[in-house]
């Protein structure tokens, strides 16, 4: 059989390590700092890498392997490496392919602690970005200038739920050959696959969506090769690595994602078709509601919306204050893509250390509310929002 051929699903259940003596049939989990070696010469041609083997669980571990085999199958990718959070993924992507002096041009809504990094840490090594503002992706290229070495981008964005013309993006990196990064944490490979695109690496925090029940977290970059093989040298000598535990929870997570994202969006799409048609909400986006600025390009490059959707509660800041403190079934939490259903004012909360226009650049309006719609019966999640909206 050509393994290569199998479906999305099959690639996700049947890439697995070899049985061990035991037959297992569910992957075991390898907790185990060290690997020992037959003998000098194994030892020798094993540091070369002239043998591919486990040495040490910084490196590589049995069970670190398997879920990024697995992930770079599903995101149709050469090679990857996993991370111990999706932030420590982001960093080091960055921090392996960058120098001091070089340039990235970024998509200007980006999830917070990457901000951070473009704003406050990469400065400091004398590394600069831009950002574009993502309703003028015709401006993109008049940011490029002959340092610059990264193209990143978010789609659909956190928390704006906005989404970027990723082919656009993969055809000016192309022409300015540019490595493009995308972050796919809000879509996962379910619902696209970047690389098709023309992205040479992507990232994820597997936390969310991945994992999808709020019990670990982790990260993964994949793409091709010889980024990779950057990426995974800066990582064996500077210790993010995931640890085998959660790598072996993501692992099985990966069996189930594809039934999960199926109705992840199922019930998003109708919680956003609620909220579209409420008196109380001013605006609403969700990438596959015909509203969305960007609805011809979601529809071109998504399989399905995803789960999350921001509205604008009319009444402001108060209003949205009012609204978390009467939701009784859905949580407010930090954390999207659980499967239950969380609900977050970012102005009050995740935001409230930027200024009114600060926020508003990032596209946090003081009445935006962010929903990740989980697994519960979508009526009672319905349910709760309308009164907590009464
Ligand atoms: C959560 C998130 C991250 C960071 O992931 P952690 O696992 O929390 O470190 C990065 N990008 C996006 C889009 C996210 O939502």
């Amino acid at each position: 059989m050509n393994t290569e051929e199998f479906g999305f699903e099959t690639q996700a259940i049947r890439t697995q390590l070899e049985r061990t003596q035991y037959l297992e049939h569910s992957v075991p989990l390898y907790l185990s700092s060290s690997f020992v070696f037959e003998d000098a010469e194994d030892m020798r041609a094993s540091f070369t890498e002239e043998k591919e083997r486990n040495i040490y669980s910084r490196f590589s571990n049995p069970n670190t392997t398997e879920f990024v085999d697995k992930i770079c199958k599903m995101e149709g990718a050469e090679a990857g490496y996993a991370f111990a959070t999706g932030m420590a993924a982001v960093y080091s992507t960055f921090a392996a392919l960058l120098n001091a002096g070089d340039h990235i041009v970024s998509a200007s809504s980006v999830f917070g602690s990457t901000h951070a990094l473009f704003m406050t840490y990469f400065p400091k090594w004398n590394i600069e970005t831009s950002y574009f503002d993502i309703n003028k992706p015709e401006t993109i290229e008049s940011f490029i200038k002959p340092n610059t070495k990264i193209l990143y981008a978010e789609s659909p964005t956190n928390p704006g739920v906005d989404v970027i013309d990723m082919q656009l993006l993969g055809d000016i990196a192309k022409k300015h050959n540019l490595i493009l990064i995308i972050d796919n944490c809000f879509a996962t490979p379910y619902i696209q696959q970047p690389i098709k695109f023309g992205a040479h690496l992507v990232v994820h925090s597997a936390t969310k969506l991945i994992d999808g029940q709020g019990r670990v977290l982790g990260g993964v970059t994949v793409g091709s090769e010889d980024l990779i093989r950057q990426i995974y040298l800066f990582s064996r000598n500077t210790g993010p690595a995931l640890s085998p535990f959660n790598a072996w929870v993501l692992s099985k997570s990966l069996e189930t994602l594809a039934v999960r994202v199926e109705k992840h969006c199922e019930n998003a799409l109708k919680v956003a078709e609620f909220l579209e048609a409420h008196p109380n909400v001013n605006s609403i986006k969700y990438p596959f509601l015909k509203s969305h600025p960007q609805y011809e390009i979601a529809k071109k490059q998504m399989k399905l919306g995803g789960n999350i959707i921001a509205f604008e509660i009319k009444g402001g800041i108060e209003a949205g204050r009012k609204f978390l403190n009467n939701i009784k079934l859905c949580s407010l939490s930090a954390n999207i893509g659980d499967t239950r259903t969380i609900v977050t004012h970012p102005a009050s909360t995740t935001h409230s250390k930027l200024s009114e226009q600060d926020q508003l650049a990032v596209g946090i309006t003081q009445g935006l509310v962010r929903v990740s719609v989980g697994l519960e019966t979508v009526e009672d999640v319905i349910a709760d929002l309308k009164q907590a909206l009464a």
